[in-house]
Formats: C-alpha cells, structure tokens, sequence
C-alpha cells in the first residue's frame, strides 16, 4: 500500500466518523482518520440527546457515539490518535504535520474539527476551571450532588445542562444576560416549569470566588446595576463554541482555504472549499445547524465529493 493516504480526515466526531465510514466503504483504500482524544467529538459531553432521527427515547452522548467507530473500523478506516497540528499543500499533496513530529500525505483532506466550549470572561473564570468551573455537567455534576449550582447562558446547551443537573443539584440558579432564549421554545417551557431552576435573567457573571479548595460562590451584576452574590460550590458555563481552525493556518498566518469573519470555512453544497482536494464537514464551516445529524450529513457529502476528486485525480475511475 502507498505511502500516501488517499484521504486523511482531522478530528473524529460524528462529521469525521462518517467521513471515515463512506469513503472507506465508497472505495478510497487508505483512510486514516486523525483524532487528537476518543473518537466520538463534543455530543460524548451531552448527557441526554432526544432528536437523534431513529433513536426513540432519550440517550447520553456517550451511548449514542459508542458504535461509530467500530462500523467504520469494519470497512478499513483507520484511527491515528494524534493531533494535527498544521496541515498545508504543495502541489497536488497535502503535508499533515502532526503533534508527535511527524507528517503524513495525503491525496484529499477532509477537515471537521468541530469546536470548543467558550469562556465567559468573567474574573478568575480561568483559575478556578477544575476546581468548581465547568464546562461539562454530564462530567462534573455528580461533583454537586444535592447541592447548589450556578448556570450561565440562555442556549440549547445552557438550558438542557440545567435540566440535567437539576435532577442531581438541590437547585440551579440559571444566569443569563438577556430575558430572551436562543433555546428551543419546547426546552425554554421545561425550564420555567422546573420547581429547582430559578431563572437570573438580565444578568451577566462578573466574578467567581473560593480559596484553594475550590469555589465557594459567584458574583452578578444585573443591568440595573444591582449585584448578588450566589454561594455555590460550582458554577456551569455553556455560553457557546468557538471553531477549531488552528491547524489550518499556515506559517505566513494566512488560511489554507477562505474562511469567514468567525473563522469558519466557507464550503458550498458539496462541502468543497476554496482549495481542490480540500473539504470541510461539521461543526466548523459556515452556516452549521450544528446538530449530530447535520455533522453526519455534511461528513457523508464531503466523502462522495473526496471520492470524486482522488478519482479523478489518479484516473481511477477510467
Ligand atoms: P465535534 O463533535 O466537535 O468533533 C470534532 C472532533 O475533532 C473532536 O473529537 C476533537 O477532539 C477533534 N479535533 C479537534 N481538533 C483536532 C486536531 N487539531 N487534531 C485532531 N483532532 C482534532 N446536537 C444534537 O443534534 N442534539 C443534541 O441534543 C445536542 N446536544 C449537545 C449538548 C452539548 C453539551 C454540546 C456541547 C453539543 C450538543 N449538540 C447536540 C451539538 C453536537 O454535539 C455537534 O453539532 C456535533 O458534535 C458536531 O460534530 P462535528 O463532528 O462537527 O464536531
Ligand atoms: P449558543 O447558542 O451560542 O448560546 C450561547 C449562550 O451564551 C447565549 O445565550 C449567549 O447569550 C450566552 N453568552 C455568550 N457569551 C456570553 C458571555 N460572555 N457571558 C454570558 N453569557 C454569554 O451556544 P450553545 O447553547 O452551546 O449551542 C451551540 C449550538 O449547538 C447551537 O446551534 C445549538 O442549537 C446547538 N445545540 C443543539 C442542541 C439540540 O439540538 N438539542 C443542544 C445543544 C446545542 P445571548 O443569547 O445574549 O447571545
């Protein structure tokens, strides 16, 4: 078998796991798939998913990822599990350098690294992540077992995270700076209707404080200037996602392909990019629903177009 992959696919959420599984099964005979942790991606963090198409009744992220692996596993994808710290294109071959020092080549990238949680900006926000900051319930939670919790965002993630805990927690204080949810109407009523959630609305965290043994409450600042200081052990916060580019940037500090002014990759229907032989699945190119199922969608595409290209590159399909 040749040195040089006919695809490489960075990052193995369930963009880069269908990726993986319709160009190995399409035909592309040297797939490997990189992988910096387990595979699975961000939806492993969820602790309950209900809008997975043909999965009836709730599942933790976990669960719902479990199987990927091994079905692309069976039609030959192959998981390296390192980080790509930077890939890049000379002539008609893509360099994958990677976190270990070495570089892999490749015929055709598909790129889906998906994102990670934002911080929220408030202080010792930083210094207390791990010792009472969070950015996983389904991680963290049963830290706080029948004690108090703060909350902080008014997204799908904040809202559903906040169910979730107040099923563990005494009670949930949920801060968020406007009065208006970006949730879903169904998740928002849940909420409200929840007797542990108490709603902070108009508020926006400006301080978390504790001493070595961790956080012991956070301080808000509502927008008529009030401030309440809210003794908690752990503070939660879902305020959002930003993509996870850096290995795109080459050593100039431009982009290998256009991107917009988040830092997402412009694709268009077939998730090509601006750079033949380069395509994008997930999370991270515009305009992402940025559901399970979308990632999957968008990974399947890109395969069928990643098989086209490497096709037609080597003459293979003459
Ligand atoms: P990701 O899942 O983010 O996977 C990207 C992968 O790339 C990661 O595994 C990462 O480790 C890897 N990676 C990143 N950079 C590198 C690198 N340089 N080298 C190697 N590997 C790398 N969606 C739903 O449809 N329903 C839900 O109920 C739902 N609930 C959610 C709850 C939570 C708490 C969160 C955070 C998200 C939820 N989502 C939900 C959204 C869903 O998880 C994402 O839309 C989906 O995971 C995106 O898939 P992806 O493959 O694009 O990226
Ligand atoms: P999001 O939709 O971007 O929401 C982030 C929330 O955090 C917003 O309410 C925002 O307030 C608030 N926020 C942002 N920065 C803040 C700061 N510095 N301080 C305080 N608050 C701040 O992020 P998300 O909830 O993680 O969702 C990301 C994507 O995944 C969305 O597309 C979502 O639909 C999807 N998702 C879907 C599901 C599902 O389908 N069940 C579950 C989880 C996630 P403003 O509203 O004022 O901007």
């Amino acid at each position: 078998m040749s040195d040089i992959l006919d695809c490489a696919i960075v990052g193995g959420g369930p963009a880069g796991l269908t990726a993986g599984l319709y160009t190995t099964r399409g035909g592309l005979e040297n797939v490997v798939m990189f992988e910096k942790g387990m595979p699975g991606g961000q939806i492993t963090l969820s602790s309950e998913i209900e809008n997975y198409p043909g999965v009836d009744g709730e599942i933790s992220g976990m669960d719902l990822m479990m199987p990927w692996p091994k079905q692309c596993q069976k039609f030959g994808l192959v998981h390296e599990m390192v980080e790509v710290t930077r890939v890049s294109k000379e002539k008609d071959l893509f360099h994958i350098a990677k976190g270990d020092g070495t570089i892999s080549k490749a015929h055709s990238v598909i790129f889906c690294t998906g994102s990670s949680p934002r911080r929220a900006g408030f202080k010792n926000e930083k210094e207390f992540i791990g010792k009472g900051v969070s950015t996983c319930a389904t991680c963290d939670g049963f830290f706080y077992k029948n004690k108090e919790v703060v909350v902080i965002g008014g997204g799908d993630t904040a809202l559903e995270e906040a169910l979730y805990l107040a099923k563990i927690c005494s009670k949930v204080y949920l801060v968020h700076r406007r009065d208006k949810f970006r949730s879903a109407p169904n998740t928002v009523k849940r909420v409200k209707q929840n007797d542990k959630i108490e709603l902070i609305l108009n508020s926006t965290p400006v301080e978390v404080y504790g001493d070595a043994m961790g956080v012991e409450g956070l301080i808000v600042k509502s927008n008529d200037g009030e401030t309440r200081d809210i003794k908690v052990p752990g503070v939660f916060t879902f305020v959002g996602n930003n993509v996870n580019n850096q290995a795109l940037i080459q050593e100039d500090g431009s982009f290998l392909c256009d991107t917009n002014e988040n830092g997402e990759i412009i694709v268009d229907l077939s998730m090509k990019t601006s750079l033949a032989g380069l395509f994008a699945a997930g999370d991270m190119r515009i305009q992402a629903p940025k559901q399970v199922v979308s990632a999957a969608g968008d990974g399947a595409v890109a395969a069928l177009s990643a098989i086209g290209y490497v096709d037609h590159l080597l003459n293979k399909g003459e």
